[in-house]
Formats: C-alpha cells, sequence, structure tokens
C-alpha cells in the first residue's frame, strides 16, 4: 500500500487492495493499459457481492422474518448495465431517476416490481410509462400527486405509489449533496407551514397511497442524522396510519446514502452498523408491519472502483514535481472542482503495474485537460511518479469514472471488471469488458459530425 491515508485495515480491506494490486498488473500484462491505452476503470466484482450481501444481511439481522425488503441500487452512482444486471443477481433491484437510468434498469432485466421511480421533474409521459409498466413511484411534490391523480383515475394503479417528504433535519458537511435542509429542492418539506397536514390529507383522499419515502442520507452525513431523518419518516406514517384507521401505508422507502470513507481501505460505516443503528432508534420500523425498501447507490460500488492512468510526463514547476497523467476532471469531476469535499487516496504502481516504492515525495498529480486547476491530487506524498508508470484514484467506483464529462473531447474510457481467474486460484485475473473504449468516429458523431454544414447553410 502506497495510498496517502492508510491507517489500520481490516483484513477484508487488506484483502481488497491485494486484489486490486493484482488487478492493475493484469490490466497491463494483458494490455488493456499502455501507451497507445493510457488509462482505465476496473471494477472488483468479488468486492461488488461482497457489499451486496453484506447489505441484504444486514437488514435480514434486524427485520421480523417475513418482511419484504427491498434493497434498490440507485442507479445514478453507476449507470451501467453489467454492473445493474449483477447486482440484480445479488438479489439488489434499481432505484431509476430518469427515462435513461429506467431503460438501463430494463436492459438489466430488472423486473418493474423491484424498480423504484424517484426523480423530481417526472413528465407525465414518463409517470404514465412507470404506470403502465407497475413501477413503484415516489411523488415529489403536490403538482406531481395532481398529475398522477389524473393517471389513476378511478381505479387502483398497479403501481405502488408514495410521496417523498423531507423531514428537514439539516444537512451534512457537503452542500451539495446534503437532501434534508430547510430549503432542499427535494420531496414536500414536512416542517413549512401546513405541509404535514397537506400530506396527511393526501392520504386520506388517495387510498391508493401505499408509501412513504425519504431519501436524508449522502456523503458528508453523520448516521445519526440519518437515523432521526428516518425516524420522523417513520413517525409520519404511524400518524397517517392513525389518522385514516387502518394500515393504509404498509411500506416505508428510508433511502440510500450511507457515507462511504474515502480515506483508507476500512469499509466504514458498515451497513451492519447503520441497520443495528436504526432498529435501535426506530424499532417498530422492523417489527414486520411495514416493508422496506432501501437506495443505497455510492456506498455499494464506491471502494470496488479503481482508475487508472499512465503518466505520460513528469515535470517540475516552481519546485513541485508534477505527473502528468490521463485521469483528471473527465473522469474525477466531483474531485476536480471541489477537491476539499472530494479528496481521493492515490496509488503509484510502476510501468509492470507493481506498487512503485520510494522514499514519499511531494508531489502534483495532474489530468489531461486544458486548465489548470485539473489536477486529481495537489501536493501529495508519495513515491516520485517516473514517466511510463501509472497514477490510480482509488474508491472511484461510483460517481467517478462512469460519470465521464466530455470537456476537451476526451474519451471515455474503457470499463473492465476483474476476478480471480479460478476461485481460490492463487494467480491469474480474468476481465470482462463493461462499457468499451469510446472511439473518435463516436466523439465526432455526438458532436454534430452528422450535421457539419447546418450552420453555415442557415443563413445564406
Ligand atoms: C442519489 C440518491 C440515492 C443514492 O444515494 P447514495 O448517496 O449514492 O447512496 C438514493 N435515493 C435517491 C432518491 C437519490 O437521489
Amino acid at each position: 500500500m502506497n495510498d496517502t491515508g492508510t491507517g489500520s485495515a481490516s483484513e477484508a480491506g487488506r484483502q481488497r487492495a491485494a486484489r486490486r494490486d493484482e488487478a492493475v498488473r493484469a490490466a497491463v500484462e494483458q494490455g488493456l493499459l499502455g501507451p497507445d491505452t493510457p488509462i482505465v476503470g476496473l471494477l472488483d466484482v468479488v468486492g461488488i457481492k461482497d457489499s451486496a450481501a453484506a447489505l441484504r444481511a444486514a437488514f435480514d439481522a434486524v427485520t421480523a422474518p417475513g418482511t419484504p425488503v427491498l434493497h434498490a441500487f440507485a442507479v445514478k452512482a453507476s449507470p451501467l448495465v453489467p454492473v445493474l444486471r449483477l447486482l440484480h443477481g445479488a438479489g439488489i433491484g434499481a432505484e431509476v431517476a430518469s427515462p435513461g437510468e429506467l431503460a438501463l434498469a430494463r436492459a438489466a432485466g430488472i423486473a418493474p416490481d423491484r424498480t423504484v421511480l424517484d426523480s423530481p421533474a417526472k413528465t407525465p409521459g414518463e409517470l404514465r410509462e412507470a404506470l403502465s409498466l407497475g413501477i413503484a413511484v415516489n411523488a415529489d411534490n403536490p403538482q406531481e400527486l395532481d398529475r398522477i391523480d389524473a393517471l389513476v383515475g378511478s381505479t387502483a394503479p398497479r403501481s405502488p405509489i408514495g410521496i417523498r417528504v423531507n423531514p428537514q433535519v439539516g444537512g451534512g458537511s457537503i452542500g451539495a449533496t446534503s437532501t434534508a435542509t430547510a430549503t432542499s429542492k427535494f420531496g414536500v418539506a414536512l416542517r413549512d407551514e401546513g405541509a404535514r397536514e397537506w400530506v396527511t390529507g393526501a392520504y386520506a383522499d388517495r387510498p391508493w397511497l401505499t408509501r412513504l419515502h425519504a431519501h436524508t442520507g449522502s456523503q458528508g452525513i453523520p448516521l445519526p442524522l440519518m437515523a432521526r431523518g428516518v425516524a420522523e419518516t417513520y413517525a409520519l406514517a404511524e400518524e397517517i396510519n392513525r389518522r385514516v384507521g387502518r394500515r393504509q401505508i404498509d411500506t416505508i422507502d428510508i433511502g440510500g446514502g450511507l457515507p462511504v470513507n474515502f480515506a483508507s481501505d476500512e469499509t466504514s460505516p458498515a451497513y451492519a452498523q447503520y441497520a443495528r443503528l436504526l432498529a435501535e432508534t426506530v424499532p417498530g420500523l422492523f417489527d414486520g408491519r411495514y416493508g422496506l425498501v432501501t437506495e443505497f447507490g455510492r456506498s455499494l460500488l464506491a471502494k470496488h472502483g479503481t482508475v487508472v492512468a499512465r503518466v505520460e510526463y513528469t515535470k517540475r514547476s516552481g519546485g513541485r514535481p508534477i505527473a502528468v497523467t490521463h485521469a483528471g476532471v473527465q473522469v474525477a469531476t466531483r474531485t476536480v472542482y471541489a477537491p476539499d469535499s472530494w479528496p481521493l487516496r492515490i496509488a503509484a504502481y510502476d510501468a509492470k503495474g507493481c506498487p512503485r516504492s520510494g522514499p514519499p515525495t511531494v508531489q502534483d498529480i495532474a489530468g489531461p485537460a486544458c486548465f489548470s486547476g485539473d489536477l486529481l491530487a495537489e501536493g501529495r506524498s508519495l513515491p516520485l511518479l517516473e514517466q511510463g508508470d501509472y497514477a490510480a484514484a482509488l474508491d472511484t467506483g461510483a460517481y467517478y469514472f462512469a460519470h465521464h464529462y466530455a470537456y476537451n473531447s476526451l474519451l471515455r474510457p474503457g470499463i473492465y471488471g476483474f476476478a480471480p481467474a479460478a476461485p481460490e486460484a492463487t494467480g491469474g485475473i480474468r476481465f470482462a469488458p463493461v462499457r468499451t473504449p469510446q472511439t473518435l468516429d463516436e466523439i465526432v458523431a455526438e458532436s454534430g459530425g452528422a450535421h457539419v454544414g447546418g450552420l453555415q447553410d442557415l443563413y445564406l
């Protein structure tokens, strides 16, 4: 290990790091990485399956036997069809928030009854499609509920339908990802004047409203605050059911948002820890009276992705060593634009893909884009990278290389899943393509290539 915030890693963390090191070496050996393919995204299939199993086990351990629990992966965290299919095979459904994400979930073979649609801006067409497929829908606001009313008419809808509320329990350390602030754009703001009464009345008027949804967690939110958001949502469900005099709300969707540790190979907090905290804070949620939906994204994928980029050049500027690599803003957009909120660990590998050793040297790891702030890491202490080495940005399996940003028309890198060649094998890694590298022809086509004369001819 030569990354920055090692700390004491558990056995699971050490094994994950060892798998990663092996995969980087194999990617170089097998030619997925090299002078002409200077950047690649790698996904650890064993790690993804382990996380899915840990999520299911954590909630199984605290729910009454027979409680229906749907873990719906937030597709936005890794919008890749083979990843959705892998998770589907591991018993995980999909939470989608756009027609594109719904199309990906369907392409992965995820059934409508294992899919949940949440989006703050659903068009009438999207709502109609979701209801005709029987996909669960959470209405974001009163205007959306009006649209759903019109579509539902007088018959009971096939889709389970709920309302998203914002318990306004407060934000975390990162403003852009805090969903439960007083003025968040999501859901019905529960503490606003008249809002609670409106929500309760909406359920009383619509016997088919059977779910309640809140998503208050995210990176930077402490677990107790997340648990408070869930507790307030549960209390509201109880209040509504008391008011209507029956168990109309039968399922509570507690959202996702478990934070991820980007500082070491440790998985913390663990799903088990969060599930236990929820069970202590909101015991009634787990006694079997309510079905549960969860929507975890980042925490299922982040630790299992690595973007590896070749060091094209090394140089010095103002005395500072700089490694100019092929990974920058196009694959690590959040880190480059908000480095203090989204720091990434960097691991140094030599030209053969073996961990580089050497005295720690303060250096910048720069990306390929043409603006000076395009830095994966600034002033980072690592073995000095040399030309032809590789720099790996760790924990980038969610919201990083799968979220390409088209700056400088940089090519979308290929993404490959990796696993040991055979279970228990002592050596050898196999790769499976998840997304093939973008081609220059595709760049031209996506950039209006078919309309080359369009502007010139518009006004002669
Ligand atoms: C983004 C999002 C999630 C997933 O959040 P993570 O932080 O990736 O776990 C879940 N539910 C909703 C409604 C979201 O918008």
